[in-house]
């Protein structure tokens, strides 16, 4: 049997995306070639921009960071190209995927910027976590991560951040919120370039490209990357609607695409009073553009603070009771 693209050389992978047996030059070439195309028909970026690679060290950005550099160079985008990762604070995870992202820098000579939580915010995640337990932790994660890369992005005097979520992440999202009956965001999940009002907008260019193939690209690429899963990660819903979708996969292999050409074709109704646009202002806290007078980063910083002090307070009234009444109550220690 030939490779299906150039009947030469001996095949040596099916690849996940059209079931054809290929060679590795010709699965590394059509990989490449479509993210470009990608790039080139979306119009993702202009010449001379800055623009900052969301940089994990997982295998999706490893690769975003590997193609992005070479086809900055093979194509002459004209990118100033930068590593940006942000540090969540979380013990046995982020502090050895960093050492990857480390790694990425010294290997395609990008440079790289690290914002933490704990700079930004003034709490870790591991500080959350132990202050709200697992059960919201990735609603406060996501909400910091978004708004500290944008901070990131800001300081490198970035045009624009672009980030690796695959074609999965978008079928993922889209069907969640199919799900949750939020169109709105539904709509939203499958732009290629989202944040286009603000002053920092993300781009996709990943949104056709299976996780499957970013993988074997990687393997094969010999490429360093961080695959631990996150100590914190009961992202259980998400989870749920990734195992329908591979068993979708399974039967019919275009789904994922399918999924997301669906999420494209679909329209809002913008009487449907739900559906409406929110005006964005500034966060009255930290300035940076929000739908609210607060943002969401800021509001949850201010929950976080009252759930501290409410746990602060409990404690001396324990030790109060403890020491006049010898009511045995177990003492709460506090050590955020
Ligand atoms: Fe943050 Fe949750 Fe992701 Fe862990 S799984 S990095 S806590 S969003
Ligand atoms: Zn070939
Ligand atoms: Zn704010």
């Amino acid at each position: 049997m030939k490779c299906s693209t150039c009947n030469e050389k001996k095949p040596q992978i099916k690849r996940p995306k059209t079931g054809k047996p290929s060679c590795l030059d010709c699965f590394f070439e059509a990989f490449e070639n479509e993210i470009h195309h990608t790039i080139i028909t979306n119009k993702l970026f202009n010449r001379e921009e800055r623009v900052c690679i969301g940089a994990s060290g997982g295998k999706d950005s490893t690769v975003l960071a590997y193609v992005m550099n070479l086809l900055n160079k093979k194509y002459d985008y004209g990118l100033n190209l930068f590593l940006l990762s942000v540090d969540e604070g979380i013990t046995g995870y982020r502090d050895d995927s960093l050492e990857t992202v480390k790694q990425n820098r010294d290997d395609y000579g990008l440079p790289l910027e690290i914002v933490s939580y704990r700079d930004l915010y003034g709490w870790t995640m591991d500080e959350i976590v132990k202050l709200i337990g697992l059960t919201n932790n990735c609603t406060f994660c996501g909400v910091f991560r978004r708004q500290a890369l944008e901070r990131g992005a800001n300081l490198l005097k970035a045009d624009k951040i672009v980030t690796g979520h695959n074609a999965d992440d978008i079928a993922e999202t889209v069907l969640m919120n199919l799900l949750r009956g939020d169109y709105h965001r539904l709509t939203k999940s499958v732009d290629i370039i989202s944040g286009r009002d603000s002053n920092m907008p993300r781009v996709k260019p990943f949104k056709y490209t299976y996780e499957k193939e970013i993988v074997m690209y990687a393997y094969h690429k010999k490429l360093v990357y961080f695959s631990t899963e996150c100590i914190y990660s009961p992202n259980a819903y998400r989870g749920f609607v990734r195992e329908m979708i591979k068993d979708l996969e399974a039967q019919r292999p275009s789904s994922i695409i399918d999924i997301i050409h669906s999420g494209e074709k679909f329209e809002i109704d913008r009487n449907a009073s739900s559906a409406k646009e929110q005006i964005k202002k500034n966060c009255t806290k930290c300035g940076l553009i929000s739908s609210n007078n607060i943002c969401k980063a800021c509001s949850l910083l201010e929950k976080l603070s009252k759930m501290k002090a409410k746990k602060v307070i409990e404690y001396e009234e324990v030790k109060t009771l403890d020491k006049e009444n010898e009511t045995g109550k177990k003492v709460v220690k506090i050590e955020i």
